[in-house]
């Protein structure tokens, strides 16, 4: 059996896997969103290349235009209102982005061109406006122009100022002289859509911050401000004195398809993790299905192998499987002595149709048949009764027949060796017993001869012959009145049946009462006292249990202890299967030497002339009693009394 590996492996290998095929998921996912990314962000970078292009132009040709005013002021160094005004008009004629233009002479606003929407302007000193001022200390200071704003414009609304500062040429000392500088006023709307950025006619989403120039941390200065936080393409405007920052971003978003394909991404990675557990899973289960096929096998495999009975698989007749058991029982050396070979051939030749009929009838039948005798011939010679059943199995996927046999020759030869024993037992049981009253029976006649001869010898001769022969005469005729009575007793025990028919079911204490009944002066006269229990109904003969008690009662009024009547008393009671009768007395007792002999024929304890009897009572008692299946035996204190017991099987 293969080493087995933990259940947990496989889905550990899944989940690996599951990870791993993840990642590489979400790898090829990401190098996809990059890819598109880089698409995108390159065709933003041509889209905002185009319009910071736009944007540069349109705003540096404002400025530009002043340059040439700029240029006639330093000329002349300086300039008359008129003038400006004049010169301004011609240039604005071309230019409807600029709204206006200022001319501050130092700090202070003088004119302004056109003058009627932008009276307010006049005389307005930038140094007190803090939200211009910086700028166009800027532009001072740099002595450069420099494009500020959006501003909010004194005159109202908001608009993109570049400021040109103004110096004349060096005086005696060398240095430039400042003038003053000239504010080009440019309207937001107008130079946007000039440089083609209108939100709705661009293909992305644009926004620009710089407020003043200032670049990516300045104000914002057109579009939403939340397209800077959503990972635009940025771009800087080199402006004068500055720059904007560009931020674009695709009009539709980034990532519509892409958060599809992140979703399916997912998707596809839950599906395929399934897909491998589900895998992991079917592994497990079929190894753990595997394992347990091989394991039950395997314990088969070892129960047939060391079973006690043997184990022969054979197909077509083919054996192909055998156990030790069958190897040991075949008298074979080993297992392959025995397969390849046909299993007809270890079966007796007698026995060969009533195997092949059963092997039939079990591939036939699909089942198996019962137990039947057959007798093998051993590989070593011998001839062997056997057990047999037979089964049909399925082993390597065919249908086989398993045939199961256990060797019985030797409970056989035993079975028949009882059986012999016991049949001569009972005919040795018969004969004695045809003996014993063949005997009895043609002893008495010779000996009624030869007592009726005595008896006449006495008659005749008493008192005539010496004292001794009289006395001898006495002698020959108890002799033969004691011999007849023996063999009276014998005669009748052989006679005693051991046959149970008759048997019926009996009041047992009606039997008591009638053989007390006949021993009435018996006890009377012995001055006994009985006392009877309750006794149940048993399957006997009538007048065989009478005899029984007959004996027993008789026994214990006559082995009473002199001078101390007896007291008997007769019970029974219930044991399992059987009924327990007990005689006690109160009498001489037996002493324990005498177990078994007391219950032997002519067997005595006592003198004739002490106790009379012959011995014969407690013989017939046991045989009746065996007879009928049941045992008897007793207990006694001597000097104190016995209690002599019997069973009879219940009937029920
Ligand atoms: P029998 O009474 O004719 O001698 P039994 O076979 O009835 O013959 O008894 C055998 C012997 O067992 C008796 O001789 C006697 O010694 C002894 N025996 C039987 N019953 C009793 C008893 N109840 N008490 C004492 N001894 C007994």
């Amino acid at each position: 059996m293969g080493r087995r590996t933990h259940p947990v492996v496989p889905y550990v290998a899944a989940a690996l896997v599951a990870v791993l095929s993840t990642l590489a998921l979400l790898e090829v996912h990401r190098l996809e969103v990059d890819r598109r990314d880089e698409a995108v962000r390159a065709e933003l970078v041509t889209q905002l290349g185009a319009i910071r292009a736009r944007l540069e132009s349109a705003l540096t040709e404002p400025l530009l235009i002043s340059r040439g005013l700029v240029a006639n002021i330093v000329q002349h160094d300086g300039i008359a209102d008129r003038e400006f005004s004049g010169l301004t008009s011609i240039m604005l004629a071309d230019y409807p982005v600029i709204r206006n233009l200022t001319l501050a002479r130092g700090t202070v606003i003088e004119t302004v061109y056109p003058e009627a929407a932008n009276q307010a302007v006049i005389g307005v000193d930038y140094r007190d406006r803090p939200d211009q001022w910086p700028m166009v200390e800027r532009a001072i200071q740099t002595r450069r122009p420099v494009l500020a704003g959006p501003v909010k414009l004194i005159q109202g609304g908001t608009a993109l100022i570049g400021r040109v500062p103004i110096y004349l040429s060096a005086n005696a000392a060398g240095t430039q002289r400042f003038y003053g500088l000239i504010s080009v006023v440019i309207d937001i709307p107008r130079v946007f859509a000039g440089a083609g950025i209108e939100a709705e006619r661009l293909p992305i989403r644009l926004a620009i911050r710089g407020q003043d120039g200032l670049g990516g941390v300045g104000g914002m200065v057109w579009g939403d401000e939340a397209t800077f936080a959503d990972h635009p393409v940025e771009m800087d405007v080199h402006l004068p004195g500055g720059s904007w920052r560009l931020a674009g971003l695709p009009k539709a978003g980034y990532d519509t398809d892409l958060r599809l394909t992140h979703f399916l991404g997912v998707f596809i990675a839950v599906l395929l993790a399934l897909i491998w557990f589900g895998i992991a899973h079917y592994i497990v289960s079929l190894r753990t299905a595997r394992w347990r096929a091989s394991e039950s096998e395997g314990r088969y495999r070892a129960l047939v192998e060391t079973a006690p009975m043997a184990v022969c698989a054979h197909r077509d007749g083919e054996i192909f499987f055998v156990n030790e058991a069958a190897v040991q029982t075949l008298g074979a050396s080993d297992a392959d002595q025995l397969i390849g070979t046909n299993i007809a051939d270890v079966v007796h030749p007698d026995y060969r149709d009533l195997a092949r009929n059963r092997v039939d009838a079990v591939l036939g039948g699909g089942g198996r048949v019962p137990v039947v005798e057959q007798r093998f011939n051993t590989l070593d010679g011998r001839c062997i009764d056997v057990d047999v059943v037979a089964a049909w199995v399925m082993m390597d996927g065919e249908p086989a027949v398993l045939s199961v046999f256990t060797d019985i020759s030797q409970r056989r030869s035993a079975e028949i060796e009882r059986e012999s024993l016991v049949e001569n037992l009972r005919r040795s049981n018969e004969d004695l017993l045809q003996f014993a009253y063949i005997a009895s029976h043609d002893l008495q006649e010779p000996l009624r001869n030869v007592a009726s001869y005595v008896q006449l010898l006495g008659r005749r001769y008493r008192g005539k012959l010496d004292q001794d022969a009289d006395q001898f005469i006495d002698y020959a005729v108890a002799g033969t009145k004691r011999m007849q009575e023996m063999i009276s007793d014998l005669l009748d025990y052989s006679r005693l049946s051991s046959e149970s028919e008759g048997a019926q079911p009996t009041d047992s204490y009606a039997v008591v009462t009638r053989v007390l009944a006949d021993m009435a002066e018996t006890v009377r006269a012995s001055g006994a006292i009985v006392d009877v229990g309750r006794l149940p109904v048993v399957q006997v003969r009538p007048h065989e249990l009478a005899r029984i008690f007959q004996n027993l009662i008789g026994n214990a009024i006559k082995y009473a202890k002199p001078g101390r009547p007896s007291q008997v008393r007769i019970n029974a009671r219930r044991d399992e299967r059987e009924w327990m009768f007990s005689v006690s007395d109160n009498g001489i007792g037996i002493s324990e030497d005498y177990r078994d002999k007391i219950f032997a024929m002519f067997q005595r304890l006592h003198a004739r002339d002490v106790y009379e009897g012959t011995g014969i009572g407690l013989a017939i008692c046991r045989k009746l009693v065996q007879n009928i299946g049941g045992r008897i035996w007793f207990e006694s204190t001597e000097g104190e009394g016995s209690t002599f017991f019997f069973t009879i099987p219940s009937a029920d």
